[in-house]
């Protein structure tokens, strides 16, 4: 079975080839990083427009490098939500034209649900049920994946989601965007013992998480800094910060997997690769037995393999979309 997946929920137009599931035969990404790098951020109209030019080519690029033509293709899979309305509307056209065209089964997939199944395709032995931790720009959610199609939220961000955090800080100590990934590499450089930021653990037992009282920390540390004429220390504060946030992050889903009594403690979604927090969660996991699972980095950000996994296992339980299926920008899990 081969699905044709399309993401565009974000800043990425991708399209992959998947077979059965498991098999990535290509997996195109056109990253608009540099467009949106001048505004800080993703800007919404910028992002449809640059997707609409992309995606035809993304799409014959993918169908070549997988050496596959259209009528090869068994379903359209396509990211219906969460994500960026006008973003998404152009990925779920594009793909409602090809599978009517075509008349192939139509496969709406969850954004989130996608990233989980990123460690399908990088883990081939792997099965449910186990615990998962989703950190991403919009999300961080423990989540026991109970059977394919089946989760049970254990707990999610209350405010700002993880790799909020890091894009937040890293644009306050000027690192530029995404923030995630230029953090990581500067906090290699720091003390991340140099400066106390506080962790919020919450209730007793909470898999819930919370980050804003930690960023605004880190920004009332970098203006009292700046009041008194001091100069920062901008490795410090990043591996500072970063420690702070990978403490709470590997605790709690190392916790969530013994409660579950889980063999693994999975990662997903782009903060998934983040190197300090894949090293410490593997010495914490090491200590109690759990093995830690994540992607490669390519597989944790945004791309359509994931969606064309998530879509396969979505065909063989029938559960397929109808034709007016619509993009739903807070859709979840
Ligand atoms: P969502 O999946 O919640 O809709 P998104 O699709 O924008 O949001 P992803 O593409 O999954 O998010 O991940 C991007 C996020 O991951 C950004 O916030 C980025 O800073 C973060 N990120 C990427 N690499 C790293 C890293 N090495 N360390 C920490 N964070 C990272
Ligand atoms: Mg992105
Ligand atoms: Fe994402």
């Amino acid at each position: 079975t081969i699905i044709l997946a399309i993401e565009s929920s974000c800043d990425e137009t991708s399209a992959a080839l998947v077979r059965n599931g498991r098999d990535v035969l290509s997996n195109i990404i056109s990253s608009q990083i540099s467009v949106h790098k001048k505004f800080g951020g993703v800007v919404p109209e910028v992002a449809s427009r640059k997707h609409i030019e992309n995606i035809s080519g993304v799409i014959d690029t993918a169908l070549s490098e997988a050496k596959l033509k259209l009528d090869d293709v068994d379903g359209v899979a396509v990211t219906y939500g969460p994500g960026l309305v006008g973003a998404l509307l152009i990925g779920l056209t594009t793909a409602k034209a090809l599978a009517y065209a075509k008349k192939l089964p139509l496969i709406g997939v969850n954004h989130i649900e996608g990233h989980i199944y990123a460690n399908f395709i990088q883990h081939k032995e792997l099965e449910p049920s186990f615990v998962c931790l989703v950190a991403s720009g919009g999300h961080s959610h423990i989540v026991n994946v109970v059977d394919y199609g089946k989760y049970d939220i254990m707990g999610m961000t209350r405010d700002d989601a993880a790799g909020e955090a890091f894009d937040k800080i890293a644009r306050a100590l000027g690192l530029g965007y995404p923030g995630g990934p230029l953090v990581d590499k500067i906090a290699k450089e720091g003390n991340a013992q140099a400066i106390d930021f506080p962790r919020a653990y919450l209730e007793e037992g909470s898999f819930d998480f919370s980050f804003s009282g930690l960023k605004s920390a880190v920004l009332n540390y970098l203006n009292s800094l700046s009041m008194k004429g001091m100069k920062t220390n901008v490795s410090d504060v990043a591996a500072s910060f970063q420690q702070a946030v990978v403490d709470v992050l590997s605790d709690k889903l190392i916790a969530a997997a013994e409660v579950k009594n889980s063999p693994y403690a999975v990662l997903a979604g782009g903060v998934a690769a983040n190197s300090k927090l894949r090293e410490e969660l593997s010495k914490k996991g090491a200590k109690k037995g759990i093995k830690v699972l994540y992607p490669d980095p390519i597989l944790c950000t945004d791309n359509a393999a994931m969606i064309g996994c998530a879509g396969y296992y979505k065909l063989l339980r029938g559960e397929v979309s109808e034709m007016n299926l619509n993009a739903v920008p807070n859709l979840t899990l």
